[in-house]
């Protein structure tokens, strides 16, 4: 998988995809993630990206030009699935989603700074809109990492242990079991005897009453999709 991410804050993205996982699933050939500055796209010679909105109304605006011209650069390349746009009205980003940008090839995730972007853009440009949470961040960078990492961590192969990736909490709609690990007793504080007990079918049990217990009392609004699943 290829992740474009576009943006006017190429250093606050850099440090991120070059450490842990996403460093990990680049370096062994699972995903590929440039960096582009916008910047570079335009064609004012002060490198200017944003004006001021028609209308009178506050703020910046980030310019339809350099936008259109790195993205018009990219399609030129290759076929991308998505172009996305970070924005707190679009649409929450979830597992479900998630898992399903995890099966593209090639994708473009473009941060918005300021006020926005040139509403042109959405119209014409745009695939889709994500939002990570009903609360208004400075820049979309901070989204596009977000994205970026709950994706390429679902790739096969990324994660180590394939089976991390899917027993996570929300893969099916239920929390993860608490977890512990050595020693079993620290101060006083104990480990769960059953986790002790070496009997697998038991210890299933246990995670998945855990599980729906953690779910019912934390978060009963995936239970309902729990169950309409069955
Ligand atoms: N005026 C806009 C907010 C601009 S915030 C509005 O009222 O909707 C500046 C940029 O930060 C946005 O263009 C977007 O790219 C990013 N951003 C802010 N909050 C976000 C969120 N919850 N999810 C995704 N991107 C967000």
């Amino acid at each position: 998988m290829r992740i474009d991410i576009i943006t006017v804050l190429p250093e606050m993205l850099n440090g991120f995809i070059n450490q842990s996982i996403l460093l990990r699933a680049q370096k062994n050939g699972f995903a590929e993630i440039y960096v582009h500055n916008l910047r570079d796209y335009t064609e004012d010679k002060h490198r200017r990206v944003d004006d001021y909105p028609y209308g009178g109304f506050a703020g910046m605006v980030m310019q339809c030009q350099p936008i259109d011209n790195c993205i018009t650069r990219l399609k030129a390349e290759r076929h991308y699935d998505e172009v996305i746009f970070t924005s707190p009205d679009g649409e929450l980003f979830n597992q479900p989603m998630a898992n399903n940008l995890s099966l593209c090839e090639n994708l473009i995730i473009l941060c918005g700074h300021y006020k926005g972007i040139d509403y042109r853009i959405r119209e014409h440009l745009i695939t889709k809109e994500i939002s990570i949470g009903d609360y208004v961040l400075t820049g979309g960078e901070i989204a596009a990492a977000a994205i970026a990492d709950a994706v390429v961590r679902l790739i096969p192969g990324v994660i180590g242990d394939d089976q991390s990736a899917l027993s996570d909490s929300f893969q099916d709609n239920l929390l993860a079991a608490p977890i512990y690990t050595r020693p079993a007793d620290y101060n006083g504080w104990k480990v769960p005897d059953i986790l002790l007990s070496g009997n697998e079918a038991k210890i299933k049990d246990w995670e998945l009453s855990q599980s729906m217990e953690r779910t019912k009392r934390l978060r009963p609004d995936l239970l309902d999709n729990y169950h309409n699943d069955e």
